[in-house]
């Protein structure tokens, strides 16, 4: 991945990224995203909080169009979200996604899960594929790991290499869904580190978390969803400190 040299504040500068308006989306009789509107720019960190089944995943999953939505407008860049094809491919790779489950291939060596989607989707050759995955395999801390498979290393480290995976296919984005959920507390940290960095770094990043140092210290922007709505936004600070409404109350109430 090609180093980022423009501060945050430039990126923020550049514009509008994902930009979602009026968006629905039901699963049969459960309105699970009722009216979202929410506007994500360059080089700003999201963090989406809010209880469970609140509809976070599901909000995550339209954006990269693993899930389709009823009505209203998501584009990435300027551009509507492409309906199939090769479009969605090179969509889906310009939206990284990282999930709870790091779902890295299980019969692919380290080093493969990184250079497989550069070859596929970004027509990468095999050289360079591999050096570049090299590259981010020490960029998050897992280089000597390359030639293992994802079974022998801690999960801390599969979420690591899974962030590589989606940092090889160069994306404009970063989702991440619960990406410490699954994973045993001691290696809590050295997953959040690399997302910290990577927001040092400028990426445009939206992260579902339970995690409030992160949030705290990483985000831009927190988003507090509850049953299917934005019910509130704000800056970490003024959130944590004095959230507006009871619906935040009784949820910081609750995990704080
Ligand atoms: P969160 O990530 O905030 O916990 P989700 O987006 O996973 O919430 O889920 C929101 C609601 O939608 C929940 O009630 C969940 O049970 C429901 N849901 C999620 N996925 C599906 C699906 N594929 N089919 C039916 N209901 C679903
Ligand atoms: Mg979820």
């Amino acid at each position: 991945m090609t180093e980022v040299s423009v501060t945050k504040e430039d990126a923020v500068a550049s514009g509008d990224l994902v930009v979602l308006k009026s968006v629905n989306k039901h699963f049969g009789a459960l309105h699970v995203l009722q009216d979202i509107d929410l506007t994500i720019t360059r080089g700003e960190v999201v963090v989406v909080i809010g209880p469970s089944g609140s509809g976070k995943s599901t909000l995550c999953r339209t954006i990269n169009r693993l899930e389709t939505i009823d009505d209203g407008e998501i584009t990435i860049d300027g551009k509507p979200l492409p309906q199939e094809g090769k479009a969605l491919a090179r969509l889906r790779a310009d939206v990284g996604m990282v999930f709870q489950s790091f779902n890295l291939f299980a019969h692919k060596t380290v080093l493969e899960n990184v250079m497989l989607g550069q070859i596929k989707v970004r027509k990468a050759d095999k050289t360079q594929a591999a050096a570049n995955a090299r590259a981010l395999l020490d960029r998050v801390g897992v280089g000597t790991q390359a030639d293992k498979y994802p079974a022998q290393l801690s999960g801390g480290q599969q979420q690591r290499v899974a962030i590589a995976r989606a940092l090889a296919m160069d994306p404009k984005v970063m989702l991440f869904d619960e990406p410490t959920s699954a994973l045993d507390p001691e290696m809590i940290n050295e997953v959040l580190e690399v997302m910290q960095q990577l927001a040092r770094d400028g990426m445009t990043m939206i992260v579902v978390t339970h995690e409030m140092g992160f949030a705290r210290s990483a985000a831009n922007r927190v988003v507090f969803m509850a049953d299917g709505r934005i019910v509130e936004e704000a800056a970490p600070d003024q959130f944590f400190s004095n959230p507006r409404s009871d619906r935040a109350k009784d949820f910081l109430s609750k995990i704080l």
